[in-house]
């Protein structure tokens, strides 16, 4: 278990069980809302880009979300593997991703799904947004990630779901129990 995404909708604790799943695993977390947010705070031209499409909520262009990522994953620290915390998001990302993979010779080993409630997670958002103050973490904007992630990130489930590596897993609860659950998951598909 090497190659893994980690897919879920906004709140649903995704960059929290990336970096304690890789820990344990022993491979490179890589979160594009992270990269993002690290360009648009050093003021980049990545950044720049960046910045108005995530402020509304809405998905960065593809064309530029699939070079990042293709450039991420050229590095050497991801040659044993990574995990990959919000892409692909859209159906032309798949399709990216596959490339990337297929070009370095090496496949995917399971998508793990995190789960939870539209309500919940438009609690715990606007919770976050209390504490970390996030642009894109208002009641308007979190409904508007909410649908695009319905609409768009739904058939991205689906694609890996044919292919027979999605496992689910529910996000609700203690953060150390999801992880439990998350790494239970993994060893079931092994
Ligand atoms: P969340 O999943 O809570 O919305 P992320 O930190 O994963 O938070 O992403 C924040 C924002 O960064 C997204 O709303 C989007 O604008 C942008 N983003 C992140 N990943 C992608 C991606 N794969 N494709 C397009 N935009 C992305």
């Amino acid at each position: 278990m090497t190659r893994l995404l980690i897919i879920g909708p906004p709140g649903a604790g995704k960059g929290t069980q990336a970096v304690r799943i890789s820990e344990r695993l022993n491979v490179v977390a890589i979160s594009t809302g992270d990269i993002f947010r690290a360009n648009v705070k050093g003021g980049t031209p990545l950044g720049v880009e960046a910045k108005k499409y995530i402020d509304a909520g809405n998905f960065v262009p593809d064309s530029v979300t699939n070079s990042m990522v293709r450039d991420r994953l050229s590095q050497e620290d991801v040659k044993d593997g990574f995990l990959l915390d919000g892409y692909p998001r859209t159906s032309a990302q798949v399709d990216e991703l596959d490339s990337i993979l297929s070009d370095a010779g090496v496949e995917l080993d399971a998508v793990l799904q995190l789960t939870a409630d539209d309500e919940e997670l438009v609690v715990r958002l606007l919770k976050r947004a209390e504490i970390e103050g996030r642009a894109d973490d208002t009641e308007e904007v979190i409904r508007h990630r909410l649908s695009l992630y319905h609409a768009e990130t739904a058939v991205v489930v689906n694609r890996y779901q044919e292919r027979g590596i999605v496992r689910q897993v529910d996000g609700i609860g203690e953060i150390d129990e999801v992880t439990n659950r998350v790494l239970d998951a993994l060893e079931q598909s092994v």
